[in-house]
């Protein structure tokens, strides 16, 4: 990427970073003092801009309010041991970023405003990336559609914007989880690999209804048969089964291409497992557990990284997990830990430097 130009500052006139306590961070609550805006208008996008973080203001009729023309990443930069920061993989953010962009009909953005920008802004928020263990920056690229008016129609116009969320320790604590057979997350054709804000709004009441009977999330199943694991929450799913590290494939276009999936998979395949990508029935995990080949279970995604599950239940019957005893889980928290600190090698190249040269 060669057109390194610097992107136009508005600094804010004051720093909340002083009252801001980077020991106690509850995960999305606090921001930055700069947010980049990028708007595309004309079938173009303007300049990027870096302004002081605060409201933005738009008419009633905003397109995205009404129709949901809305995407979103999440993304987390690091502090290496040697004082320097990086964004873990943000390149594959970007791919993902265009590809919901083009499924929901809105402009795709260039790795110029969504890459370049990234770097820039987190260089001038440096003091905000926390240092401490397990400790990181957040980062939520997001685009919506930014049409005035009610004709049902892509809009016209879209509002990029990037904003920064100092973050602390995930405690993902183990989950209990139940088998999803009545409600569904995604379906063929639809928009399951997109991560627009749609998806979120329809999870919001299956999983009200999991917390209500003492669940932590739902395991979604497909929609037609409610046979076949799909994702968990909004996380990505893996099982230890018979030894092999295995995890719903792609094809059906249900699961949400996760980055946290991606790397599971190169660091199972670099500790000797065997790695399987395919259709997982409910059934199978059931037979497993049975027979004592079923040893571990986790969701993985960029907030927890990889949160382990104690309970699954299916059709009145419970799989319980020794959570203290699950040697592949933990030697991937421990590997994707080592990586983000720099204290081992980076031999796939993931962590992306913030500052250039
Ligand atoms: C974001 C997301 C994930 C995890 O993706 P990562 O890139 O690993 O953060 C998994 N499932 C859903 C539905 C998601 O929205």
């Amino acid at each position: 990427m060669q057109s390194n130009h610097a992107i136009k500052i508005t600094k804010a006139a004051t720093s909340k970073l002083t009252g801001t306590d980077l020991t106690k961070l509850p995960f999305g609550r606090y921001f930055t003092d700069h947010m980049l805006v990028a708007d595309y208008v004309d079938g173009k996008w303007g300049e990027p801009e870096i302004l002081p973080y605060g409201p933005i203001s738009f008419d009633p009729s905003l397109v995205a309010l009404h129709y949901g023309q809305s995407i979103f990443e999440g993304i987390k930069a690091y502090r290496l041991i040697d004082g320097s920061a990086a964004i873990f993989r943000p390149d594959k953010n970007f791919t993902r970023f265009n590809k919901s962009a083009r499924r929901m009909e809105m402009a795709e953005v260039s790795e110029d405003i969504f890459i370049e920008g990234m770097k820039q802004l987190l260089e001038l928020e440096d003091a905000w990336i926390p240092a401490q263990k397990d400790h990181s920056m957040y980062i939520r690229p997001f685009m919506f559609g930014s049409d005035e008016l009610l004709g049902v129609a892509p809009s016209s116009r879209y509002r990029f914007m990037i904003l920064l969320s100092p973050v602390g320790p995930y405690y993902a604590a183990p989950m209990r989880i139940y088998v999803e057979e009545q409600y569904v997350r995604a379906v063929p054709g639809g928009v399951g690999f997109a991560k627009t804000a749609g998806n979120y709004a329809a999870s919001l009441h299956p999983a009200t209804v999991a917390k209500s009977k003492g669940y932590d999330q739902v395991l979604w199943t497909d929609a037609f048969e409610h046979k076949y694991v799909q994702e968990c929450g909004t996380m990505n799913v893996f099982f230890v089964l018979d030894g092999k590290l295995i995890t719903p494939g792609l094809e059906s276009g249900t699961i949400l291409d996760g980055v946290t999936r991606d790397s599971v998979i190169a660091l199972g395949r670099d500790m000797g497992l065997q790695v399987e990508e395919r259709e997982i029935a409910v059934d199978e995990l059931a037979a497993g557990y049975a027979a004592g080949k079923l040893t571990e279970a986790f969701g993985a995604g960029t907030a927890a990284t990889i949160a382990k599950i104690r309970e699954l239940v299916y059709k009145g019957q419970s799989m319980i997990f020794d959570v203290d005893n699950q040697p592949v889980s933990d030697e991937l928290r421990d590997r994707f830990n080592a990586i983000r600190e720099g204290r081992e090698a980076d031999k796939w190249g993931w962590m992306v430097p913030v500052k250039q040269g």
